[in-house]
């Protein structure tokens, strides 16, 4: 079976529109996701860079944190690039709104001050091949604790990681989406690919949910 994927953008605020651009480059069907609703249709989500507290804030009433919490339990598919990275985390320091708490990561905010905010560096991801990939960062995070299921996908020259992935979750602390090097969402379409829904658990689940 070779469908289409599916991929949705979450598009509360942020750089949704570069990724979107990058899934489309890559062949698939990319959609900027406004509502809980149209994550039904969806092979996999990517929760843009932007600002971590108005996207949360967004995210709560909207009932996305709910919905995301509940898919992620079936290994539904998840890329955080930069402030995807810290809502998908299972919190921040100094970060006043609730997270999703799928990644067995802390994080901390703004980790590179106001001097060198942001910056470009060629960053060598060993999962990605021995080319080492353009890294935008832009007032980027940090993680800075990891669970045992977390495997360290790329670590700045001082050992501080930023891009991990525990299971079908990716993040990214730098933005992808602004290079023309679309490795990191090539990476994320395979683990969308090897995805297979546990039908029965989801409707299981959804029962449980009376929806
Ligand atoms: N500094 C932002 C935050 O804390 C993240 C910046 C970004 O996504 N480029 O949410």
């Amino acid at each position: 079976m070779n469908t289409r994927k599916k991929i949705g953008v979450l598009a509360l605020q942020g750089a949704f529109t570069e990724h979107i651009a990058s899934l489309q480059k890559l062949g698939v069907e990319a959609a900027a996701i406004r509502l809980p609703q149209a994550l039904e249709s969806l092979d996999g989500l990517i929760i843009p860079g932007g600002e971590s507290t108005t996207i949360g804030r967004l995210m709560l009433p909207y009932g996305f944190v709910k919905a995301l919490r509940i898919l992620s339990q079936d290994g539904f598919p998840m890329f955080g690039t930069c402030a995807g990275m810290i809502l998908l985390s299972k919190g921040a320091l100094d970060l006043d709104v609730e997270t999703i708490g799928a990644m067995d990561i802390k994080v901390r905010r703004n980790a590179f001050g106001r001097q060198v905010d942001s910056f470009e560096t060629l960053l060598p991801v060993p999962a990605l091949g021995e080319v080492p990939f353009p890294a935008v960062f832009i007032r980027a995070p940090v993680i800075v604790e990891t669970g045992p299921g977390v495997e360290i996908l790329a670590s700045l020259p001082d050992g501080a990681p930023v891009a991990a992935r525990q299971g079908n979750l990716l993040v990214s602390a730098f933005h992808p989406e602004l290079t023309s090097d679309l490795r990191f969402h090539a990476y994320f379409l395979d683990i969308v690919s090897a995805y297979a829904p546990n039908v029965i658990a989801s409707e299981a689940k959804q029962s449980e949910l009376g929806t």
